[in-house]
C-alpha cells in the first residue's frame, strides 16, 4: 500500500510510515459483501417496517443490499394497500350481494 500522506510505497502490515512517520490508517475490507439481496427483499416486503429500518442502516455502507431492502418494502407496502383494497372491494360486493338475496327472499314471501 502508499502512504496516504507522502505517497510512498509502504508495507501492508505498516502501522507508522516509514518515510514521514504519519499513522497510516488501515483500510479494512468490509466483513459483509454489498450485495443485492432477494432474500432481504423477501423480507421487507412481508415486513415493509423492517425494510424500512434495514435500508436506513444500510443505505451508507452497502447500498446494493439497502435498495433490495428498499424496494421490497416499497412492493410490500404497495401490495399491501393494493390487497386491503380488493378486499374492502369484494366485502363490499359480498354484502351487496347477500343485500340482494336477502331483498330477494323477503320478495318471495
Ligand atoms: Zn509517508
Amino acid at each position: 500500500m502508499y502512504c496516504p500522506h507522502c505517497g510512498k510505497e509502504i508495507a501492508d502490515i505498516a502501522v507508522i510510515c516509514p518515510a514521514c512517520g504519519t499513522k497510516v490508517e488501515k483500510v479494512i475490507a468490509p466483513v459483509e459483501a454489498d450485495k443485492s439481496s432477494f432474500w432481504f427483499g423477501l423480507l421487507s416486503f412481508f415486513f415493509p417496517i423492517v425494510g424500512l429500518i434495514l435500508f436506513i442502516v444500510w443505505k451508507d455502507n452497502m447500498p446494493k443490499r439497502a435498495k433490495s431492502a428498499g424496494i421490497g418494502a416499497i412492493i410490500g407496502v404497495i401490495a399491501g394497500i393494493v390487497l386491503s383494497i380488493l378486499l374492502s372491494v369484494l366485502i363490499s360486493a359480498l354484502s351487496f350481494m347477500m343485500s340482494g338475496i336477502i331483498a330477494e327472499s323477503t320478495y318471495y314471501m
